[in-house]
């Protein structure tokens, strides 16, 4: 009985398809992991629809990205497989993505900002010569 370091430790108790007894920890205030949990059913349809898209574009996607997003992109990657494997919880990869999203706004309007820069530069030259 002893549960010193252990009180996150708590086993699954889902069976596998096979019959044997789930080796994934449970989620906390749960006694199911991440996979068996039948509240996070509907979720885990969506996550493992999105992530077989995900993977499938990953590569092209990447080479499209601003060099400053890249390590986002790499962050939320690692946050949606830790999300399957259970080591963060659903709420917390939520958590990560608004502050993703966040930071990409403000990557997007300064980029905007720049652009319009360069476009009223352009305007105010052609202006000057006509
Ligand atoms: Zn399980």
């Amino acid at each position: 009985m002893t549960e010193a370091g252990r009180s996150e430790a708590k086993p699954c108790i889902a069976t596998r398809q096979d019959g044997q007894p789930c080796r994934s920890f449970a989620l906390p205030g749960s006694a199911y992991c991440y996979t068996h949990d039948p509240a996070r059913a509907a979720e885990r349809i969506e996550a493992r629809r999105r992530g077989g898209q995900h993977t499938s574009k990953a590569h092209r996607f990447r080479a499209l990205l601003p060099p400053r997003l890249v390590p986002v992109f790499e962050r939320l990657e690692q946050a949606m497989e830790s999300v399957e494997q259970g080591s963060i919880s659903p709420s917390q990869a939520q958590a990560l993505a608004a502050l993703a999203r966040a930071m990409v706004a403000v990557l997007e309007s300064s980029e905007l900002a720049e652009r319009l820069k360069e476009i009223e530069t352009m305007l105010e030259g052609r202006d000057g010569r006509a």
